[in-house]
């Protein structure tokens, strides 16, 4: 995400919050504010490390804390299935279902409405007696980036990052 919609982001969150009742703190504000510089999707380790810098006394609660806040009030999602977080470009929907993309070589997070899906998901829950919280869909594969850098044939003359690729394993019996 761009650093300079950072402000607004948070100035967002910030009247959301207002609007609820609940507080954005200094600290929760630092923490979506650090998630919003990181290019991808963040682990919460990754983030203490982070919030370390200008809190050196921080401790892993005081990040899971803000992380567990910040995923109530919908501002950032979590990747279930590499457990990192990723701030939700469009908070203003309080719950919503998303489909995150994630790419397999970069952890790149898109997310993707869910509209159609959401209400399937509902249904099949009602018609199961099931009260649903919250879902997430999550698709895993290549970004646009790196699948163009996979298919890249002259990593020589190119304007493409090769570096940290990892070649997709071949399967067995194809050339
Ligand atoms: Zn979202
Ligand atoms: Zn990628
Ligand atoms: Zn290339």
């Amino acid at each position: 995400m761009q650093p300079c919609s950072a402000k607004k982001i948070i100035a967002d969150a910030e009247k959301l919050c207002i609007q609820r009742g609940v507080r954005l703190t200094a600290q929760r504000a630092e923490v979506l504010r650090l998630m919003i510089e990181h290019p991808h999707a963040i682990s919460a380790y990754d983030l203490l490390d982070k919030l370390r810098i200008s809190e050196p006394q921080a401790k892993p609660p005081t990040v899971y804390r803000a992380l567990d806040f910040l995923l109530e009030q919908a501002f950032i999602h979590r990747v279930e299935s590499n457990n990192s977080y990723v701030v939700c470009p469009h908070f203003d929907h309080p719950s919503h279902t998303s489909m995150l993309l994630v790419c397999d070589q970069c952890a790149s997070v898109t997310e993707r409405p869910a509209e159609g899906v959401e209400k399937w998901i509902r249904e099949q829950s009602t018609e199961s007696g099931f009260t649903l919280r919250h879902s997430i869909i999550e698709a895993h594969g290549l970004c646009q980036q790196c699948s163009a850098i996979l298919q890249c044939e002259d990593p020589e003359h190119c304007h493409h990052d090769h570096h940290n690729i990892v070649e997709p394993k071949r399967k067995v019996g194809r050339a």
